[in-house]
């Protein structure tokens, strides 16, 4: 269950500074933030990438969104506007194979990104 960093965070072995927890999502501040707020949004189960997810998951994975919102709303950045980003596997970015979704605001977002 805990064979990521992601999950040892869920689990509570090693700390993390949570802004959200429930039964099936956990939010953090992201330990290298590449903006003013950057939180991560994972689920509790062991997901290891988007692409692994599947029909089941479908409740699950809309409740990242909305958490990923939620999170947003009460760090101050919805309303000037906020970036959410999920890298999917090592092309893209990827590095730790826990689902996550970044929330990333504060400061003005580019298009496209790099
Ligand atoms: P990825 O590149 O996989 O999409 O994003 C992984 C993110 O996790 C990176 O932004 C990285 O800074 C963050 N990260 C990696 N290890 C830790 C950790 O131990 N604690 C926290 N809070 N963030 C981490």
């Amino acid at each position: 269950m805990s064979d990521t960093i992601f999950g040892k965070i869920a689990s509570g072995e090693i700390p993390a500074d949570l802004v959200y927890k429930d039964e099936d999502v956990v939010a953090f501040r992201d330990i290298s933030p590449q903006a003013p707020t950057h939180l991560l949004v994972i689920p509790r189960k062991p997901i290891p990438t988007l692409d692994a997810a599947g029909p089941e998951d479908a409740e699950l994975l809309g409740k990242l969104l909305l958490v990923a919102a939620q999170v947003a709303r009460e760090a101050g950045i919805a309303e000037r506007g906020y970036r959410t980003v999920i890298n999917c596997n090592a092309e893209a970015g990827q590095t730790v194979f826990h689902l996550h979704l970044h929330v990333l605001g504060g400061r003005p977002m580019q298009w496209p990104p790099g």
